[in-house]
């Protein structure tokens, strides 16, 4: 039986794991627990549409089918919730802005995803007036803390998890224990030396756990609301609030400048009082083409990596790991759009 190592267990790992399992392979992860890492903090929505432009995401029908079915799944196995389909209320601040998304709403590829709406829901009491509004359907949420240390728990029958850092000085070694590694190190990937020269592009963000103060009735919503930043709502009264986007960076610390940065878009956003109850900041894997890293190191045999998820980890995993487990496990070939030979440097 092939006996695979993959390294990182963020949600590209966790996802490459369960997408081998499901060919029998036997797996092992190492995960280090690395400060900055990406999936532990970010909100895991994803959205048909994104930009200042409005623009449907790359093969958004395709990869949503696959994300919405093997999420499910996972729910099933593991006995969780994890995946909820909520719709985003679109603040739209301006006439411009109000008239592009008029435009997008009545182009045939747009109009299952977007709509024109007059009433803001559930957020009708806690936000300023005078917005134009706009309804994104098929948009959900991914709870990847849920999914990652269920997951982990969830071993034996052929899914071993070391909680270690893997030593790169160690390859020969561990090549002779597994047939294939396996990367997935998010943006700690960019000092891997089997795949050098790869155009990477990190962007820290941040985000804050915000609470509205109760009323006389304790609050209850069913969409996230958007405008520059996103408010996606994870229990009673509780939100996440971001994200903020730095492509240079001290450390992966989170920072006063994003704080206050999120909290004006707050207050612009909503007229309910509300309290900060935490803050996080993690390194996003972006890179320049805005398509992921998969494929062989051109360094050492047997060694692959699966990253640049960038800002879309939740929509993107489930589709291409199970393209690399193909690819992998029945020799199917790798998507060129995706596969890193597109770079002559690359790895
Ligand atoms: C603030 C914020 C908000 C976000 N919101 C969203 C969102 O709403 N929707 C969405 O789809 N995406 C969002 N993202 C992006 C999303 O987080 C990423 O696309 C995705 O999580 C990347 O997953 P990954 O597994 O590739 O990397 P990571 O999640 O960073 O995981 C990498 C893992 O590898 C481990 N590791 C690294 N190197 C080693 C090593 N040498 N040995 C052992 N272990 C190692 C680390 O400990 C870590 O666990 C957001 C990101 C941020 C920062």
């Amino acid at each position: 039986m092939r006996k695979i190592l993959i390294v990182g267990q963020g949600i590209a790992g966790t996802m490459l794991a369960w997408a081998l399992r499901r060919k029998n392979a036997r797996v092992h992860i190492s995960d280090g627990n690395l400060a900055g890492s990406s999936s532990p903090v970010a909100a895991g929505v994803i959205n048909p549409v994104t930009g200042k432009r409005f623009v449907k995401t790359w093969r958004f029908d395709e990869f949503f089918d696959a994300a919405r079915s093997a999420y499910r799944s996972l729910e099933q196995e593991l006995g969780i919730k994890i995946w909820s389909e909520q719709p985003v209320v679109r603040l739209l601040a301006t006439a411009e802005e109000a008239n592009d998304w008029s435009a997008r709403c009545a182009l045939p590829d747009y109009a299952g995803h977007m709509a024109e709406i007059t009433d803001a829901g559930d957020w009708s009491p806690h936000i300023k007036p005078g917005w134009r509004l706009g309804l994104l359907r098929e948009a959900a949420r991914v709870n990847f803390a849920e999914l990652i240390t269920t997951f982990r728990k969830n071993t034996g029958s052929g899914l071993e998890f070391r909680p270690e850092t893997f030593d790169y000085q160690n390859i020969d070694r561990e090549l002779m224990e597994y047939d294939q590694i396996v990367f997935c190190e998010g943006f700690r990937a960019v000092e891997n030396p089997f795949f050098p020269g790869l155009p990477w592009q990190p962007a820290k963000g941040e985000a804050l756990l915000i609470r509205l103060r109760e009323g006389p009735k304790s609050v209850r919503i069913h969409q996230m609301l958007k405008k520059t930043v996103t408010l996606v709502p994870l229990d009673e009264n509780l939100f996440w609030a971001g994200g903020s986007y730095q492509w240079y960076y001290p450390d992966t610390e989170p920072s006063a400048g994003e704080r206050d940065y999120i909290l004006n878009h707050l207050f612009e956003m909503l007229s309910a009082p509300f309290d900060i109850v935490g803050h996080v900041a993690g390194i996003r894997p972006t890179v320049k083409d805005r398509r992921p890293f998969i494929g062989q190191s051109r360094i050492r045999d047997n060694i692959f990596i699966f990253n640049g998820l960038g800002t879309k980890g939740a929509l993107l995993a489930p589709y291409w790991a199970g393209h690399l487990a193909d690819h992998l496990m029945d020799g199917k070939p790798l998507d060129p759009a995706v596969d890193i030979r597109r770079f002559v440097m690359g790895g």
